[in-house]
């Protein structure tokens, strides 16, 4: 059985999500507060964590900060009544791999979860290709580990599985509109801006230090990975 933090003050919000997910077959352990679900998380594997934003003692940015520290790739689902684009931003940046706005829908939100956990756990099937390399790049689609010249890269979910597409279709231009199709699998309510920001993200982490660059822009068309 699949096992779900959700971590939410507003005690009728978070026993309405538990007994959502308990009747859908998910197992669910609920944080009232910041300190109990950094406990929570700390102690136990989650296959995935739904964070609200506004905690007591630690806010939800501070715990997904822990969460990633701990555990790189469970996928994070932030919580929040605030919907603008710096807070979405900074939801991103911390780790989060996606955010909903309050009130929501909770078929939303288990649309948005089943997106995660159907990936996480089918993702092999998709192609036989266990290994990827470009140039030094090593992409282990078993383990699903990221290293670079012998040396591992941390992902986030949301980074991994963008990395893992585009070296999926290596040499190939693909556009925003595709990436924000298959990598997010949702109407992309945030917009494509979402994917520039991602972009950055991985190309701090597997181009900056390196003299040879693997991510590419093509103006106006897409991305590409590619060893050129
Ligand atoms: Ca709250």
């Amino acid at each position: 059985m699949q096992k779900i933090l959700v971590v939410e003050d507003e005690v009728k919000v978070a026993n309405a999500v538990k007994k959502g997910l308990e009747e859908n077959g998910f197992e669910v352990d609920v944080a009232y507060d910041g300190r109990m679900g950094k406990s929570l998380a700390a102690s136990n594997n989650y296959d995935l964590v739904i964070l609200d934003l506004n905690l007591p003692h630690h806010n939800g940015y501070e715990l997904c900060e822990v969460i990633r520290r701990k555990n790189n790739r469970v996928p994070v689902i932030m919580l929040t009544a605030l919907g603008g684009v710096e807070d979405k931003m900074q939801a991103f940046e911390l780790g989060a791999d996606d955010y909903l706005v309050k009130p929501f829908d909770f078929r939303e939100l288990l649309a948005r979860i089943r997106v995660f956990l159907k990936r996480a756990g089918s993702e092999a099937p998709h192609s036989t290709q266990y290994k990827i390399t470009i140039a030094d790049l090593e992409i282990d689609r078993e383990k699903k580990e990221v290293t670079r010249g012998g040396k591992k890269i941390a992902l986030t979910a949301k980074e991994y599985q963008l990395l893992d597409f585009l070296a999926l279709h290596k040499g190939k231009v693909i556009s925003k509109l595709t990436i924000a199709e298959k990598v997010w699998d949702i109407d992309f309510d945030t917009g494509t801006n979402v994917i520039e920001v991602y972009m950055n993200f991985l190309r701090k982490k597997i181009d900056k230090d390196f003299e040879q660059k693997l991510l590419h822009t093509k103006t106006g068309m897409g991305y590409y990975l590619s060893e050129e």
